[in-house]
């Protein structure tokens, strides 16, 4: 053992790597926490010592992105620091398009990086040959370059973090293996070791692959996969030299890097080899897996092709280390739903070394401060649920999630492994109606339905996927328009559903949320919930049932999320707990001018405007079946949430579509959604309104109750903000051009100038044109003139088209259709 075990500390640390040395570094140095650091073989004898050390940083989510850019910025400093060398240079990365496809990925890269405040050029293929001459430019369409990218020496760069972690009081322990985690009532107390015990406040995991046992010792699952992932180090190659940048080349599934005169080069196979399926072994530390040539023989031959001269040369040696990966191919980061004050920051899916800096440091403040320090959505530990307990499952989702790495990310792309895990009843029913399925949070949900009457043949139910207009996008507008024009039944059964049963439920919730839920039994109020700082935490619609009882409805990803802020929302002592009921109901939404004509007529409840009105819940019978059907809409019509037991949902069903065929029901899948919801400007949690984005600033100011005087969760916070001049403001923009399509991220300009980015995108099919919403950003205040006095143009794969700003929905702004 190197250090000293003390008895007590605030925060314990898990493992020695990147993450657990930058996490310690920040809690120190920004937080003057007392930290101590337990290691069980040395610093970076894990998953570290063997990276290749490539630092990228973009990604398609802003915070994340944002973590990485300010990796950089500090690995830019971190030597002057602490006086220990990284082997950190900024020798900027190239990124390659051999085929036009990729071409156009990049080209919305380049404007999804120019969104984030990140520099990215475009080069024609002599440019980028210039800037890494040993590689053959014959077949390339294009290239990117990113100047700030560079690479690191992984283990120095680790060592620099923990000196400096050092520096600022940590206390770093070598060679002790965590054992146990102690917990009582839900919450962490402590550390077991082969050394002791040590008790604490808050545990933070950074165990990379064997996190997943560790957060087991807690009781806490933490979805990833050891995966074997190799690369080769050559012999010196004339005309290497120590400032060329890095380079990736996706479509031949390789990455190269400089090192002391040769080349690193790695890559990502399609068919990866997942290790440690039941656990890693004993003694495993500072060890290597043996070579696997044979699988990376098709990896060498494409290298081959990019960098002739590679053939010249022999290879010095080749690494096979496992690396902890995850299902969907991001970090896993935030306090574990299942224990308070146990924190996980790990399965950094061959991009720790990039990540750490940022991650660490985000990490370090959602540890303090209980609450994640910006929008984390895409890596909170909150996007699982049990279903990630399946180890088989996340193992097939990792590898598949693994190949994909370097593959084109197309949007709306869906993942093929572990589907047909949890169905609703009416899956072979929708199937035998053309639906086309996604999957969400295990969950097969209809996303289109293929039309099987269309001539010659029809339709085949599956994505063929496409940056302009897919495969399903005139499928999608038929089943827009019958909802718009007729009358559509959309199977929502996924969505998540809660009860907050108990004497203090409504003081509960009244605390919770950002609206007036204290309303009389039979109200419906949509909701935000919001975290200390006044950002959306979540999103709900809130129905009350009786005095001690509400019913919560909120997203099909979001169900672990949401379940877990509720929960460790309520204060101490009440008499309210949470019950998730998701499975127990089906869930039907009747949507479209003739919703009531089809409830009439399997109903005897009185269905009538007066007798139901909207925002209001009640029990009604149809098919004899007695469901809780929702006045709400989520896409701008008439129409009901018809939940019912879930047994019943067949029956329902049955039930509204022979009643509708007269009026010409049809179903319909969340891309029509998606589409209805862009066109009456409603909220998506996740995209347009995140823990990181005020209701004032979403425009929702209306749904928080300032004007009545009760306490409740960033009360505070979203007074100042709506006192203020906003900083942002979320606005629509429309693109009439058909031939232009929006998916998100692309850059808005004001007077030429980039003000912002939409946060999503999509066809508009009643309004006829591409919608976009997306926050406008200025530090001295968006105001309604500041907007109006714009002329705003959206930068698409880094083309410049004119635009429209527009305030109100697009579609319906009087209400008259929902309130009719
Ligand atoms: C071949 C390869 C190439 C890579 N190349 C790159 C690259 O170019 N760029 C990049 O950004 N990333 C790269 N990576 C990924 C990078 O190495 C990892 O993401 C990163 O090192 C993960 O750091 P970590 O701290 O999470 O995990 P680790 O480094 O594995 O640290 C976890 C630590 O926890 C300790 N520990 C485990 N159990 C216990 C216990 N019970 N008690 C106490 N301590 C415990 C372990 O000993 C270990 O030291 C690569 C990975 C591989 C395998």
């Amino acid at each position: 053992m190197t250090g000293t075990l003390p008895s007590h500390a605030e925060i314990v640390v898990i493992g020695g790597g990147i993450i657990g040395c930058s996490t310690a570094y920040h809690l120190a140095k920004e937080h003057n926490a007392d930290v101590v650091l337990i290691e069980r073989g040395q610093l970076t004898c894990g998953s570290t010592f063997h990276a290749a050390g490539l630092v990228g940083q973009l990604r398609s989510s802003a915070s994340i992105t944002r973590l990485l850019k300010y990796s950089v910025e500090l690995y830019d400093t971190l030597e002057a620091e602490t006086g220990l060398a990284t082997g950190w240079k900024r020798n900027g990365g190239l990124r390659l398009a051999n085929n036009q496809e990729r071409w156009t990925e990049i080209r919305r890269q380049a404007t999804t990086a120019r969104s984030f405040g990140l520099e990215m050029h475009l080069l024609t293929p002599a440019e980028a040959g210039a800037l890494w001459p040993l590689m053959d430019v014959s077949d390339l369409v294009g290239a990117a370059f990113l100047p700030t990218d560079g690479q690191a020496n992984p283990a120095d760069i680790t060592q620099s973090l923990a000196k400096g972690a050092r520096m600022h009081g940590a206390r770093l322990v070598q060679g002790v293996t965590v054992t146990g985690i102690s917990v009582d009532e839900g919450r962490v107390t402590g550390v077991i070791t082969d050394n002791g015990a040590i008790a604490c406040d808050k545990v933070v995991n950074c165990g990379g692959q064997w996190a997943r046992e560790i957060g087991a010792m807690a009781g806490v699952r933490v979805p990833l996969q050891s995966v074997k992932h190799q690369y080769i180090v050559s012999e010196p190659v004339v005309g290497v030299t120590p400032g060329l940048p890095t380079l990736r080349d996706p479509d031949r599934l390789v990455y190269f890097k400089e090192e002391v005169g040769g080349l690193v080069m790695g890559g990502y196979e399609p068919n990866p080899i997942s290790w440690a399926d039941d656990g890693v072994p004993e003694g495993f530390v500072f060890s290597l897996l043996d070579a696997d040539w044979d699988h990376f023989e098709p990896m060498m031959e494409q290298a081959l092709i990019r960098v002739p001269a590679l053939a010249t040369v022999g290879v010095r040696t080749m690494i096979n280390g496992p690396e902890a990966f995850t299902p969907d191919g991001n970090f896993i980061l935030g306090e574990a739903p299942e224990v308070r004050n146990f924190f996980v920051g790990a399965g950094f899916n061959a991009f720790g070394i990039a990540a750490a800096g940022g991650a660490g440091r985000a990490l370090a403040a959602w540890v303090v401060d209980g609450e994640q320090p910006m929008d984390l959505w895409g890596v909170d530990i909150r996007r699982f649920s049990e279903l990630h307990e399946d180890r088989a499952w996340v193992r097939a989702r990792t590898l598949e999630a693994y190949g994909k790495h370097y593959t084109i990310a197309w949007p709306s792309e869906e993942y093929e492994s572990g589907r047909r895990r949890l169905v609703s009843p009416l899956y072979e029913r929708l199937k035998n109606n053309g639906a086309c399925f996604g999957s969400k949070l295990g969950w097969e949900r209809p996303n289109w339905f293929a039309p099987t009457s269309l001539p010659p043949t029809g339709v085949e139910p599956r994505d063929v996927y496409s940056f302009g207009r897919p495969n399903w996008f005139d499928a999608v507008g038929e089943e827009h328009r019958a909802c718009r024009e007729r009358v559509a039944l959309f199977d929502q059964s996924s969505f998540a559903k809660f009860e907050l049963r108990g004497r203090d439920a409504e003081k509960a919730l009244s605390w919770i949320c950002a609206n007036d839920v204290a309303r009389p039994a039979g109200a419906l109020v949509y909701t935000q919930m919001l975290n200390s700082r006044g950002g959306i935490e979540c999103d709900h619609t809130v129905g009350r049932l009786a005095d001690d009882r509400f019913y919560i409805v909120t997203g099909t990803g979001f169900r672990t999320h949401d379940f877990a802020w509720i929960r460790q929302s309520i204060p101490n002592g009440s008499d309210a707990s949470l019950v998730d009921v998701t499975e127990d109901w089906g869930t039907l939404a009747l949507m479209g001018p003739n919703a009531r004509a089809v409830l009439e007529k399997v109903s005897g409840d009185d269905v009538s405007n007066a007798g139901f009105p909207f925002a209001t819940i009640r029990e009604i019978t149809i098919a004899g079946q007695r469901v809780r059907a929702l006045r709400v809409t989520y896409v701008g019509e008439l129409g009901w949430e018809l939940h019912m037991p879930i047994e019943a949902a067949g029956e329902v069903y049955d039930a509204l579509k022979s009643a509708g065929e007269p009026f010409g029901i049809a179903d319909a899948g969340y891309r029509a959604i998606e589409s209805l919801r862009l066109e009456k400007g409603y909220r998506a949690w996740g995209a347009e309104i995140t823990p990181g984005d005020s209701p004032f600033e979403a425009g929702l100011g209306w749904a928080v109750k300032l004007r009545i005087k009760v306490p409740f969760i960033g009360r505070e916070a979203a007074a100042a903000v709506a006192a203020a001049p906003l900083r942002k403001a979320l606005a629509c923009f429309t693109v009439d051009d058909p031939r232009i399509v929006l998916h998100g991220r692309e850059t808005i300009l004001r007077d030429g100038v980039g003000v912002g980015w939409l946060a999503g995108g999509g066809w508009g099919y009643t309004v006829g044109t591409n919608i976009g919403y997306g926050y406008v950003r200025r530090d001295g205040g968006v105001d309604r003139a500041y907007l109006e006095s714009g002329s705003y143009e959206l930068e698409v794969a880094c083309e410049r088209v004119p635009c429209r700003l527009h305030f109100g929905p697009l579609y319906d702004p009087g209400r008259k259709r929902i309130l009719s």
